[in-house]
């Protein structure tokens, strides 16, 4: 008996979205699949991938939308997300939703919810400072952390309201603990029934 979870969590750049979407990932024992993740880890070993989007990145662009659903077709298409998935960072904007569909529809699937984390611009904002002095994170310049989030509300933000005319996204409060957050998102899910099925 198996309980499938197919998720997508969504917020601004500095809204935890990373941090929870592990926490959830945990619990349905499925993998987080992070665009932004695969990226960095192909920029730190110096594969021609990483080469090819260094640049992008430190300037808080997004990578072109064909190279970057193609990494998440071939990730999607391991073993280990056959039951479920978390997606994290991807898609990022309505050209990404259309090539995400596709590929899901090829294998009979679709999203089961949407996990949109709702954090004000200057708690963002502020997040992500921190973040950078914690981490050192080479995109998290001022000038960098101000376009990503540029990017955040005029590309990312209308995947939103795709989503909410399907019926799957749960707004999330994501001002909070990381553990009242996490009850948050996991409550949602719940009445939604989401991993429940069995298959
Ligand atoms: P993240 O860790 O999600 O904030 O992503 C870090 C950076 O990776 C972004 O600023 C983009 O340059 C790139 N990136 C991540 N996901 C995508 C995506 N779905 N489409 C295009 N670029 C992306």
């Amino acid at each position: 008996m198996t309980a499938s979870a197919r998720l997508l969590i969504v917020g601004p750049q500095g809204s935890g979205k990373g941090t929870q979407g592990v926490r959830v990932a945990e619990t349905f024992g499925i993998p987080v699949v992070s665009t932004g993740d695969i990226f960095r880890a192909n920029i730190k070993q110096g594969t021609d991938l990483g080469k090819k989007v260094t640049a992008i990145l430190d300037a808080g662009d997004l990578v072109p939308d064909e190279l970057t659903s193609e990494i998440v077709r071939d990730r999607l298409a391991q073993d280990d997300a056959s039951n479920g998935f978390l997606l994290d960072g991807y898609p990022r904007n309505t050209a990404q939703v259309a090539q995400l569909d596709a590929f899901l529809e090829e294998r009979g699937e679709s999203l089961d919810a949407v996990i949109l984390l709702d954090v004000p611009r200057e708690e963002s904002l502020e997040r992500l400072r921190l973040r950078a002095i914690e981490q050192g994170r080479s995109d998290d310049t001022d000038e960098a952390i101000a376009h990503r989030l540029d990017i955040y509300e005029h590309e990312t933000s209308p995947i939103i309201e795709i989503y909410q005319e399907r019926g799957i996204v749960d707004r999330i409060d994501g001002v909070g603990s990381l553990d009242e957050i996490t009850e948050r998102i996991s409550t949602a899910l719940n009445a939604r029934g989401v991993g429940q099925q069995l298959v």
